[in-house]
């Protein structure tokens, strides 16, 4: 294979939104060459807002000035409360002062785009390349040869690695897929197949809509003004749908639903474009009165559907494919970790290949990240997927079960026992308390030396990068 016609690595990015600007900004500090390509325009107005809990906060936090603009900008969620659609509240769980100082890291709610819009100073500052208003429309890959992408243009970029932070239509996990699919018998592939395999509860599509309401509009509303002082996630469990409701930021409460459904519309606002349709009301008949208040009182609505693929596949490394975030899972959007997997897979991956010193070595880190990332993210699909049944169960005697092991939550944290308290915050402590620097720094304790025998067997060693 000859290299491609220019001396240093080139990283190509596809989709530069969360994930794919922390993985451009943390490749950069390896100083690797990175190119960013997205359709959308630079300047992002998403009048919406994300999660951040812990685990994304602490990878967050070590990027320069991102500690004060969470602080500045973010709410600080201290605690949910978990409710039936008739708001009969059925779990209480505060985030305790003690738990957060031993996390470490405070759960915030943030406005995408003063977030995005941030990513994008720092990654510019760095010297990533940034190209906006170029869609990817092909993907040209084949084993032995470097993948290029095509723009809209007709441009042809080539690069070393091309990584796929495209979003939950991505162009790029569809040409993974692919490739995986023409080279099953590969050898070093099928155990990855194995593992890749998920039967996520029978869900094959989930679908969500999020509604952004300004502050200023809940004001008049004694009951709704109360929500929109509270710093709160709060849970309402309907059958088989679940609304959120949480405060973003100086002007956004925002109102989150989402139900699993095996049929639906087409996927009308993967770009998130602020003028989407909302969805029919009907959906809320059965909630309390604020839901319907607040769901009148929204100003934007985002639809989105992801579909669960019955194979998970999130590298190649014959064709040096990678898929993060959005593209690579199906982390339920609008709820606590679809944004953190995603920067959790960009610092990730941007971390192992630091590592890098010869082109060589690119399929050998490939499957590294992989080995570091496959099972976090399907597990926390797993639990966000699991706690969505819990949470919308239908009226019945599993859910009466429920109601009654949440109930010893409300009795208030000086009530509980300890075992009590580490039993409710056992699920949510696991997922907040990951370090994905830390997990990466763990596997190159060994991988480094095995990666030694790899170069001096699959190349020439040199280190010709930098
Ligand atoms: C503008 C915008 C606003 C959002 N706002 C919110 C929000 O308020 N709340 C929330 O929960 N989630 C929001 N999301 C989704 C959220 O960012 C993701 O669910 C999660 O953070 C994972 O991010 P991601 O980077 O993997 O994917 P995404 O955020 O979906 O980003 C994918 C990126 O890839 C680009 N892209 C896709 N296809 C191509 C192509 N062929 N060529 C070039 N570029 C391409 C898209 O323009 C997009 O910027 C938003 C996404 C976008 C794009």
């Amino acid at each position: 294979m000859s290299p491609p016609p220019h001396d240093a690595t080139r990283f190509i990015v596809v989709g530069g939104s969360i994930a794919g600007l922390c993985v451009a900004y943390t490749l950069r500090q390896a100083r690797h060459h990175v190119v960013v390509l997205d359709k959308r325009d630079e300047r992002v107005e998403s009048h919406a807002g994300i999660r951040v809990p812990p685990n994304m906060t602490r990878l967050l936090e070590t990027l320069p000035g991102m500690a004060a603009l969470l602080k500045e900008h973010g709410t600080e969620c201290n605690g949910m409360t978990m409710m039936e659609e008739t708001s009969n509240i059925i779990a209480q769980m505060p985030f305790l002062d003690e738990t957060m100082a031993d996390l470490g890291c405070k759960f915030y709610m943030m406005p995408y785009d003063i977030l995005i819009n941030y990513l994008l100073d720092l990654c510019r500052e760095s010297g990533v390349h940034l190209r906006f208003n170029t869609e990817v429309t092909s993907v040209i890959v084949a084993p032995g040869q470097w993948p290029a992408v095509v723009t809209i243009r007709g441009e042809r970029i080539e690069g070393d690695l091309l990584i796929g932070a495209d979003g939950r239509a991505s162009l790029v996990q569809e040409t993974l897929a692919q490739q995986q699919q023409d080279d099953e018998d590969d050898d070093s592939d099928t155990e990855s197949t194995i593992s890749e395999k998920d039967s996520s509860a029978g869900v094959s599509e989930i679908v969500g809509a999020s509604y952004s309401i300004k502050l200023s509009a809940l004001q008049n509303d004694p009951e709704l003004s109360q929500l929109a002082r509270s710093h709160e996630f709060m849970v309402w469990g309907g059958p088989h749908v679940l609304v959120t409701g949480h405060k973003c930021g100086r002007e956004l409460y925002i109102v989150s639903v989402l139900r699993v459904s095996g049929t639906g519309p087409a996927d009308i606002d993967s770009d998130w474009r602020p003028n989407a349709p909302f969805p029919d009301a009907k959906l809320f008949s059965q909630f309390e009165p604020r839901i319907k208040r607040l769901i009148k009182a929204a100003s934007v609505c985002h639809q989105t559907i992801q579909r669960i693929p019955d194979v998970r596949r999130i590298t190649h490394g014959p064709t040096r494919l990678v898929t993060i975030g959005d593209a690579a899972h199906t982390i339920t959007m609008h709820a606590t970790h679809n944004s953190s997997i995603a920067v959790e897979d960009g610092f990730a991956l941007g971390r192992v290949f630091s590592h890098l010193t010869a082109r060589e070595q690119i399929p050998y880190l490939l499957r590294g990240y992989r080995e570091v990332r496959l099972q976090r993210s399907m597990t926390t699909e797993a639990s966000e997927l699991g706690a969505f049944i819990v949470i919308t169960l239908p009226h019945g005697p599993a859910r009466d079960m429920r109601n009654q092991q949440f109930g010893f939550s409300l009795g208030g944290p000086d009530d509980m026992s300890d075992e009590m308290l580490a039993m409710t915050w056992a699920t949510y402590l696991v997922q907040f308390n990951y370090d994905a620097n830390e997990a990466v720094d763990e596997w190159w304790l060994m991988a480094k030396f095995n990666m030694q025998h790899y170069t001096n067997t699959n190349g020439n060693g040199r280190s010709d990068l930098h």
